[in-house]
Order: structure tokens, then sequence, then C-alpha cells
């Protein structure tokens, strides 16, 4: 890897201010990525433990995915959802195999199929009224910011979706209180494990009372996978392992190893929701996309998923032995550290000893590695962090 020129690195600083400040970015511009590594424009790797944000499901360019998406990009990349094309069937019947049957729609992000989540249990039920968890994260776009349940980022965006509610997570009580108003709930929609909120796993009572109050109410239940979905959590679905069987399943972040996709499934037991006209993306369902979905699906076999859960097992354990960390939780691949200082200095001491970590809240170190890292890089990632710790 040829280091970028500092006049080449200059210019491209200039054009920061070029690019709306909706995020604050870490100074460091990525270039290439291969497995669970990424290199900067200046020639230096990183382990990356965040996996884009749990994203990059089987490592960065991997051959699977690549080969299926190069190949396709030769085919066809586009046709318009007035015709079928064969990637988008052959990823509908994989995801339809996995849930047990049921259909798909596909669109290009998490916000986008939790917005047709949204629509769908307006359309099924006649009503309005969405609960979902307070601390959840279901999106930026309107419906799907109003559905979650941090009013910080609701700040300076109002007014929202109207006929939302709150209840606290794996608090059975609180859930029954918000379902209250029981007539009018829609749906309620559950992350399996909040991911931004802080990397708190639903409890399997928890969920199970949670469809047990959706189904008596009359609302939809539809299960936010977008990041804990696609095998970060040991099992394909996470919520394979809370014991219930959700009418509505939200994907996108890892479907496709870091190509924009997401998908609404619904179960066949689900109420009918849509009909033709109701709903539609221009490239949900991208030919390219959903090439290197199939293959990430594919991918996800009983051996993968092995994996994932000795190596989240590996990670957790080691996390725990950590210097300043006061509890580790998660499933699978997804863990958070809660530390006992801000996680904010952590995350870029970790990135200039050549780690990158994700965060979620301010005192929450996250962990998202690529579902294929091995242990060896497990514990390089774990003498990093320790050091970063103990500094
Ligand atoms: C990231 C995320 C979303 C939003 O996905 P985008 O692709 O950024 O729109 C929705 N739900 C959950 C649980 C997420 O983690």
């Amino acid at each position: 890897m040829k280091p970028a020129s500092d006049t080449v690195s200059q210019a491209l600083t200039a054009l920061h201010e070029t690019v709306l400040p909706t995020y604050a970015r870490a100074p460091l511009t990525i270039v290439r990525g291969e497995g669970c590594r990424v290199w900067d424009d200046g020639g230096r790797s990183y382990l990356d433990f965040g996996a884009g944000i749990a994203v990059v499901t089987l490592g960065h360019c991997a051959p699977g995915p690549a080969a299926a998406a190069h190949a396709q990009l030769d085919l066809l990349w586009h046709a318009s959802n007035l015709y079928w094309t064969e990637p988008m069937l052959r990823l509908a019947g994989l995801l339809s195999e996995r849930l047990g049957g049921g259909s798909a729609f596909f669109c290009n992000s998490g916000a986008e199929a939790n917005e047709a989540a949204l629509k769908y249990a307006r359309k099924a039920t006649g009503r309005t009224r969405v609960v979902a968890l307070e601390g959840g994260f279901h999106g930026r776009t309107l419906g799907a910011l109003s559905a979650t349940g941090q009013p910080g980022k609701w700040k300076g965006f109002g007014p929202l979706v109207p006929g939302m509610a709150f209840a606290r997570p794996n608090d059975v009580e609180s859930l029954e209180a918000a379902l209250a108003p029981a007539a009018d709930t829609a749906l309620l929609l559950l992350e399996p494990v909040l991911g931004e909120g802080g990397v708190i796993p639903l409890e399997p009572a928890f969920a199970q009372a949670a469809q047990e109050l959706a189904r008596e109410v009359g609302a939809l239940l539809c299960i936010d996978e977008v990041q804990a979905g696609c095998g970060r959590t040991g099992t394909f679905f996470a919520f394979e392992q809370l014991g219930i069987e959700p009418d509505l399943v939200t994907l996108a972040k890892g479907l496709a190893n870091g190509l924009p996709i997401g998908a609404l499934l619904a179960a066949e037991h689900a109420a009918a929701g849509f009909v033709p006209g109701d709903h539609g993306s221009t490239f949900g369902g991208n030919p390219v996309a959903a090439a290197a979905a199939c293959a990430v699906v594919a991918a996800l076999d009983d051996e993968l998923l092995t994996s994932v859960r000795e190596r989240g097992r590996q990670l957790a354990a080691g996390l725990s032995g950590l210097p300043g960390v006061l509890e580790v939780r998660g499933r699978g691949l997804l863990l958070g550290a809660v530390l006992d200082r801000p996680v904010a200095p952590v995350v870029d001491s970790c990135r200039e000893r050549g780690l990158i970590v994700l965060s979620a809240g301010p005192d929450v170190l996250r962990l998202t590695p690529p579902l294929v890292v091995g242990a060896a890089e497990v514990d390089e990632a774990l003498a990093v962090l320790a050091g970063a710790l103990s500094a």
C-alpha cells in the first residue's frame, strides 16, 4: 500500500468543510480493508473491532460477497421493481427459509426498513399507536426517529410523528402501562439487544411477555434486528434466543457485508399488510447488493455461528478482566463493556494504538468485530484495550 503524499492528504483535508457536519469524525481516512483490518491513507493498519458499525459481517472485501457482487456488476446493476430480478428473489427465498416462512420487502437502510414496518403495522391493524423502548434506536428518518427512545436525538426536529409511547427495557410493568390504551396500538417495536442505547440485551422473559401483551392487544410485534441480526449474536436472528416468534423483523447493517440494503420480513402468521401500490423503493432489492447479501446469508452456517458464540465468550471473558471494566454485557459478538470512566478518550487511545472500537453512550465501550474474527485477533484486541485502559 503506497502512502498518500502530503499534498494529497492536505487536499482531502481541505474538502472536510464540503461535507455537512452530521458526524464528529475521527481524524482518520480509511482507504482499504481486508478481513478484520483496514488501512489509512498513510499506509497504517488498524484491527477493526467495529466492522463499520456492525456492518462488515464476513470481514472487509470478503471473497464470497465480493465475487457475487463482481459477477452481478457484469450482468445487471439495476432493474426497476416493476420487474423481477434473480438476486432479489434468491435473497427473499433465503430469508424466508431462515424465518420459517414469510415474505420480504427490500429497501436500502435500517431506517427505511423500520419505516416500512411502521407503515405495514398501520395498514395491517388500521391503528396508529407505536410502543417502543426507552434508549432504543430505530434510525434517523422522521418515523424511525419518532420511535427512537432517545429524546436528545429529537431536539430541533419536532413535531415528531404522534402516537409514540416508551417503556423501560426488561420492565414488564412499564410495558403493560405503555400498552394500556390497548385498543389503538398498531406496533410494538423492540431491539433484541439495544445497540446504540448501551448494548442492553432483552431478557427472554421480558421478550416473551412482550409478545403475549402484543397479541392480547392486537398489536404487531416487530423485532428490529438491524444491528443484532445476521448472525451477530450467535444465531441468525437474535430473537431465536428469546423464545419468541415476531410478526415482523427488520434487517440492514450486516446483511450485504457493507453494500447498502435493508429488509422488512413479515412472518407467515402476521396479519396481511401491503398490497401493490402501498409502499416502494427505487433502489430496494438492488441486484448487486442482493447478490452480496445472498453470499452473506449462505456463509452464516452452524460452524460460523458456533465460532461467533465462542469468540464472543473469549472476548467477554477477556474484557471482564480489564482495568476499569465494571460490567460486560451483550450476546455473541455484540458486546458492551461498561467503564468506570468516559469512553470517548478510550476509543481515541485505542485508535492511536491501531485498534478501532465503538462506543454506545457516554461510558459503554462497544465491540462488534467481523464475525470471522479469529482467536488470535481477539487476544490482540484485548492486549491493546488493556494498554489503553491502563494508560
Ligand atoms: C443502525 C440502526 C438503525 C438505522 O439504520 P440506518 O441504516 O443507519 O438507517 C436502526 N435500528 C437499529 C437497531 C440500528 O442499530
